[in-house]
């Protein structure tokens, strides 16, 4: 074995890069798209604030809301309303086809937005954590009651271990909703308490620049500061345009929204060469192609474009793409999720988990072997040389093992700590190395970011989430 570099991906020719960011811009229609998590303690709000999001934004309509309002009051708990909004479209997406993240998409003036994983209130942990490793930016609810931020920040509470497992995942920009604001009266005071205590951990334990930073005053329930302006004037009298305050991570008057809208434009891999994950594999019902589903997670791809399956090298001519729901597209974007339909390919040679590349780039590292950065919870034995997991990347679950630890790192310096350890525990940051079952596509974070993170499992349970910092690749000699 020998550890070749992967090199980064070959830069476009300036006259195409602009072509083709021209044509992402009336693909996108101009704005920014970004993916977005929601995280935070069990009960502090998550499903409530963004069901009543959905529903201000005209994503449910009355009749609906009517339905789960009644629903909710029948077994006594009507203020669960808004949270089953997220659970109904959790439903809708069930009947779909099978994408590997659920999203549940909305548009605002500036963005297109898509909420990875929605959570609904039932098991949303796992699910947060599957979502991180697509998002580009988090919203962290926090329970703004006194005592029970308390509890989700001081007392081992989530907002610790989920803020970490965010940025540790590369997640650089945080919208902090401070939620439950209704049940204080609306105060000035409790909502700078909890901006001082929290934007201290988030910048000097976590690693986030103040300026990255956005913390807002809401509440889920009466869905104030959501998308409209507050009227309480509990609020506006000292949260409005003009008030000014300590830090710029408050802009006065701004709602969940505005702070969304003002969440810097993502670092798309537009011009990067073309990979495509595949979700699903079928045969044609119209013609004699084969129809392959997944995302596009790097480049683009034209109708009548040629595209390369790897590992198998099978290749074949895209004769058509389509969206989710039926729409034919003459080129798809990183980002998208679509179905291609394929002719001149044998569906034996393809399966889920493999990658569409094109013919004219370097084909994606194939491997059975990568050193990763990784961050761990939920562990109930220490992790050692030659621990079993299984390895989730993509649409792909492979069997692993974790064949050596190879450094301790800092959790928010990223510095080593120790070389060698003998054993990782819960909250450590380390290098590891992992063997996968059977070679797979993989790429590196620091080439595509969209394509250089995973997670590992154990009994069930998510016990980390990493980064891919090599791949060690077979030396073909
Ligand atoms: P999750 O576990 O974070 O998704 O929290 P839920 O959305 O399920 O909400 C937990 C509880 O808090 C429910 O009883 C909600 O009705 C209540 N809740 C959520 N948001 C607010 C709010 O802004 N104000 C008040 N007073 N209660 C809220």
């Amino acid at each position: 074995l020998s550890d070749l570099r992967i090199s980064p991906p070959p830069p476009l020719d300036p006259a195409k890069k602009e072509k083709l960011l021209k044509q992402y811009e009336e693909h996108t229609a101009g704005k920014d798209v970004i993916s977005l998590i929601v995280i935070g303690h069990v009960d502090s709000g998550k499903s409530t604030l963004m069901g009543h999001l959905l529903y201000q934004m005209g994503h449910v309509s009355d009749k609906q809301l009517h339905k789960f309002k009644q629903d909710s009051q029948k077994i006594g708990k009507s203020s669960f309303a808004y949270a089953w909004v997220l659970d109904e479209t959790e439903e809708e997406r069930s009947r779909g086809i099978t994408i590997d993240v659920a999203q549940t998409k909305f548009e605002t003036e500036k963005k297109i937005i898509y909420l990875l994983d929605a959570p609904g209130h039932k098991d949303f942990i796992p699910n947060m954590i599957t979502g991180a490793t697509q998002a580009d930016s988090a919203i962290l609810v926090i329970n703004s009651i006194t005592g029970e931020f308390e509890t989700g920040f001081l007392l081992g509470g989530q907002t610790r271990e989920h803020s970490l497992l965010v940025k540790s995942l590369g997640i650089n920009q945080l919208i902090i909703a401070v939620n439950k604001m209704d049940m204080n009266e609306w105060s000035q005071e409790r909502f700078l308490d909890i901006h001082k205590k929290l934007s201290s951990f988030l910048i000097k334990q976590v690693g986030y620049k103040e300026a990255d930073l956005m913390f807002v005053p809401c509440s889920g329930l009466q869905g104030e500061n959501l998308t409209k302006k507050c009227t309480n004037e509990k609020l506006t009298s000292w949260y409005n345009e003009n008030s000014s305050f300590n830090s710029q991570s408050i802009i006065g008057g701004s709602t969940l929204l505005d702070c969304m809208n003002r969440l810097k434009p993502q670092e798309r891999s537009i011009d990067k060469p073309f990979r495509f994950c595949v979700s699903d594999v079928y045969k044609s019902a119209q013609t004699a192609n084969i129809s392959i589903s997944g995302k596009c997670e790097a480049g683009s791809l034209k109708t009548g474009d040629k595209i390369l399956i790897v590992p198998s090298n099978e290749n074949g001519v895209v004769k058509s793409i389509a969206t989710n729901d039926e729409q034919s597209l003459q080129m798809c974007f990183a980002g998208d999720t679509v179905t291609l339909n394929v002719a001149n390919v044998d569906i034996n040679n393809i399966s889920i988990g493999n990658f569409g590349c094109d013919l004219i780039s370097p084909p994606m590292p194939v491997s059975d072997r990568i050193r990763a950065r990784v961050i761990l919870f939920n562990l109930e034995i220490p992790m050692t040389n030659g621990f079993p997991v299984v390895f989730h990347y993509k649409s792909l679950n492979e069997a692993a093992v974790v064949k050596k630890l190879v450094s301790l790192l800092d959790k928010s310096s990223g510095e080593v700590v120790k070389e060698k350890p003998r054993v990782l525990n819960n909250g450590q940051s380390a290098i590891v190395e992992i063997k996968i079952n059977r070679p797979i596509c993989v790429e590196l974070y620091q080439n595509y970011r969209e394509l250089g993170r995973f997670m590992l499992r154990y009994n069930g349970v998510t016990i980390a989430a990493g980064q891919i910092t090599e791949i060690i690749v077979k030396n073909k000699n």
